[in-house]
């Protein structure tokens, strides 16, 4: 039986005769069902319809994006650390052109994801690259495709290998996870981000939101988190969710001085009443 993707989120489902009548992920606040009605596909359609670009950010960093973008549009990285090759977030279109390349590149040993939003096409490529899936426990109610890859974690970090860890910083999602990367950046430490941690358009702030596609923001306390679980890490470039949302340099003090904007914005203090 097919496993059919939501055109709107790309999120793939358990298998099944018929599409399913509804996409959870698009019924609820933080995604959206589109002005002309909820649609489906299949990965096999998908390989037909579009294929994979690659963009080489830094030694060891490769995004992995759709042509045409489908569904959100983000793009996922592959992280080629000391220890092994990391899928951060993912994306629903898998081909076998984008298999033998990674594979050429030293293949998957695991895969991490933000949020609900990109866990996508996850169990195809834990399949195609016999990669285990980490996904943080409290957001384990949106799994639409359950499967023995999939690994929950809880609590506020993870260390996935000596320097490479699993930050929780909640705000988007309750187990809304982002991936520090201390050998990234030639050292000075690597921040991936999806859009947990989200960079603005100017590419010199960052900002949190509940909804994206609704406008719901996120309350002062939960943005002050956030920033408290990324205080002990250093580091110095951050990726957001698509190819062209990256902070090059001096990204942790943009993420400070985010969080105290955001703040002063919610709390009506300091010019923004
Ligand atoms: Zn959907
Ligand atoms: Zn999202």
């Amino acid at each position: 039986m097919p496993h059919f993707i939501c055109t709107a989120c790309g999120t793939q489902y358990a298998d099944s005769a018929q599409a399913p009548t509804q996409c959870k992920i698009c019924e609820e606040e933080r995604q959206y069902v589109p002005p002309r009605g909820q649609t489906w596909t299949t990965l096999e359609a998908l390989q037909h319809s579009h294929s994979n670009t690659f963009r080489d950010y830094e030694p060891g960093i490769l995004g992995v994006g759709s042509v045409s973008s489908f569904a959100i549009g983000q793009r996922a990285l592959l992280l080629r650390t000391d220890k092994g090759n990391i899928l951060w977030d993912c994306i629903a279109t898998l081909d076998r052109a984008t298999i033998a390349l990674i594979e050429g590149l030293g293949g998957i040993d695991l895969i991490a994801i933000s949020h609900p939003h990109f866990y996508t096409t996850m169990v195809e490529w834990a399949r195609a690259f016999t990669a285990r899936i980490h996904l943080h426990a409290a957001d384990r109610d949106w799994i639409m495709r359950p499967d023995p890859a999939v690994e929950l974690w809880d609590g506020e970090t993870k260390e996935l290998w000596d320097g490479v860890t699993l930050i929780r910083c909640g705000g988007h999602f309750e187990g809304g996870t982002v991936l520090h990367w201390a050998g990234g950046a030639g050292g000075r430490g690597v921040v991936c981000a999806g859009d947990i941690l989200t960079v603005a358009t100017d590419r010199k702030w960052l900002s949190f939101m509940r909804s994206y596609p609704n406008f719901i923001p996120l309350s002062a306390r939960t943005v002050e988190n956030i920033g408290k679980a990324m205080a002990p890490f250093k580091f110095d470039t951050l990726y957001g969710h698509y190819f062209d949302r990256v902070i090059a340099h001096g990204a942790k003090a943009v993420l400070e001085k985010s969080v105290a904007r955001y703040i002063a914005a919610v709390n009506g203090t300091r010019g923004y009443e």
